[in-house]
């Protein structure tokens, strides 16, 4: 298999961009190589994310998607590797371990500084790509949605107590996006007959973070879900199309409510 290019990028020309930073599943078999079984099945890809929001094309909403593991660099962190979440488990910008802790590499594999630091070539063109995009959109419109699409596996000791919330928004406490914005959202959300919660666990990762400027015309909502509301948590991460088209249509809900408030 041929490496696929970094991400996919499609241009739309609605005030709406969607960022899809841990879809992927591909390892370039160099480093593939030096891994353990566990992690060539990808265990913590958002699986089917970009699936689940099939009707953007119709609202005319530019989008990108990564195509590379979370474990060969993780977009939604700082290139500086910066703890994201006080206190809590570092999931690093170079995963060495799973979310259940196990280990990534094998035995002798262990990465050296100077290799984290290279990867940082699989990190750079996707945020070069959305930052660009993100000023034609703004250019085109004044103000814009940037909406980071996640989900995780809804039962993971070692993040979170307990069952996570099915729908988990996140606007950085309104530092990354308007706070009427971010209130119709989550207003929304409460109304899909899903759980849901604003700025509690999830409060958006580095992208939210970073392009969120509410003042400056970008309004950035992170949506993390739990997996089990679309799909079969656990190998081979089955795709539940029976659950999942009450999933689109909450998001495309939810979407609609931040557009309208925009
Ligand atoms: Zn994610």
């Amino acid at each position: 298999m041929s490496a696929p290019p970094l991400f996919h990028l499609t241009r739309g020309q609605a005030p709406l961009f969607v960022s899809f930073p841990h879809s992927g599943t591909y390892i370039p078999p160099e480093i593939a190589a030096r891994m353990t079984p566990v992690a060539l099945t990808t265990p913590d890809t958002d699986w089917h994310v970009p699936k689940l929001y099939s009707f953007l094309d119709a609202l005319g909403a530019s989008r990108i998607e990564a195509t590379h593991s979370r474990y060969v660099v993780d977009l939604n962190r700082p290139p500086d590797d910066k703890e994201l979440y006080a206190g809590q488990k570092k999931t690093g910008l170079v995963p060495t371990d799973t979310f259940k802790g196990e280990p990534l590499y094998g035995d002798g594999e262990a990465l050296t500084g100077e290799e984290v630091i290279a990867r940082r070539k699989y990190w750079q063109p996707y945020h070069d790509a959305l930052a660009q995009e993100l000023s034609r959109l703004k250019a085109i419109h004044g103000s814009v949605i940037l909406w980071d699409a996640h989900s995780i596996e809804s039962v993971l000791p070692s993040l979170f107590e307990g069952r996570l919330p099915d729908l988990n928004l996140g606007t950085f406490d309104n530092k990354s996006c308007d706070k009427d914005i971010a209130d119709a959202t989550f207003a929304a959300a409460q109304a899909t007959g899903f759980n849901a919660v604003l700025n509690a666990r999830f409060k958006g990762g580095f992208i939210t973070r970073n392009y969120g400027a509410p003042k400056k015309g970008v309004n950035a909502v992170q949506l993390e879900m739990a997996q089990t509301i679309y799909m079969d948590e656990g190998p081979p991460f089955t795709y539940r199309p029976d659950k999942a088209a009450k999933v689109t249509t909450a998001i495309r809900t939810m979407i609609a409510a931040a557009m309208e408030a925009l």
